[in-house]
């Protein structure tokens, strides 16, 4: 690497999660060992499942949530989790902070609205929907230390008809960022947790746009995808 590095690894501050209400804030040193240990509403389950996948335990180890979005991978394990969430980032520079959805931080393969001079300082929960179920599913060429096929994330809410009130679905690795299925959240709405799984089409997943690459052909992909997007949905709709 030419230039100047700036070594962040010693601002304690930077890490661990907090909580102020129904907003949570993840610290940019927030390691992934760090999250999977952390006492967190089901809302979160999708994060600490996506936290065991990261790598392996030494890379859960040093490996920062942070780091993991400022990477901007496609197949970065915890956009999903975050996206269901409707996370945001916090953005800090000599000239001041701004806060941006994650969505939108994430603009492509590698690429995200960060400027040169900004650090990532946080990532923001702001209206965690506590009491919904969630869940992550990866799929790899192996089980530990692979790049993700795809992988999908879901938090369902339910109401006390213990039907749906509100879905929130996230694929990562199948276009070049992660996306939510907007139509198939919509069509979720309202019915039985024991049908969840049955309700997913392939329409549904018209939004991605996977790649043939060594992993897998863009066709096995998307197969994948409908096949953990349903499984995924299962679990949120278990008995609890
Ligand atoms: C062997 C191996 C296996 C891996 N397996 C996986 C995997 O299964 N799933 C997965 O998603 N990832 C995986 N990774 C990628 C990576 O380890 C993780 O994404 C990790 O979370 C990155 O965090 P980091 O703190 O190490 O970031 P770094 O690698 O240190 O940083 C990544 C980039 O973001 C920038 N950056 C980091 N923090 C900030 C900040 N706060 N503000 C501004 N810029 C910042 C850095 O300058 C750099 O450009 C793997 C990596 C290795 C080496």
């Amino acid at each position: 690497m030419r230039g100047p590095v700036v070594d962040i690894s010693g601002l304690n501050e930077l890490r661990g999660m907090t909580r102020d209400g129904s907003h949570f804030r993840i610290g940019a040193l927030t390691t992934w060992t760090d999250v999977l240990h952390a006492r967190l509403p089901s809302c979160f389950d999708a994060l600490q499942s996506a936290a065991r996948e990261v790598g392996s335990v030494q890379i859960q180890n040093r490996g920062t949530v942070a780091g993991n979005l400022c990477n901007a991978s496609p197949a970065a394990d915890g956009v999903p989790p975050l996206l269901v969430l409707d996370a945001e980032v916090e953005l800090l520079s000599h000239t001041g902070r701004r806060q941006i959805p994650l969505r939108e931080f994430l603009v492509g393969n590698r690429k995200t609205m960060r400027r040169p001079d900004e650090l990532l300082t946080a990532v923001l929960i702001p209206n965690a929907p506590e009491n919904a179920r969630s869940a992550f599913l990866k799929l790899g060429a192996r089980r530990y230390l692979v790049i993700s096929i795809s992988m999908v994330a879901a938090a369902v809410s339910f109401g006390k008809d213990d039907r749906v009130s509100s879905a929130r679905i996230a694929v990562g690795a199948c276009s070049e960022v992660a996306r939510r299925l907007p139509g198939l959240e919509h069509d979720l709405v309202g019915a039985s947790r024991f049908e969840l799984g049955r309700r997913v089409m392939v329409g549904h997943l018209a939004e991605l746009s996977p790649i043939d690459d060594v992993r897998a052909t863009a066709a096995f992909r998307m197969d994948a995808s409908r096949c953990l997007v349903q499984r995924v949905l299962e679990i949120c709709g278990a008995e609890p």
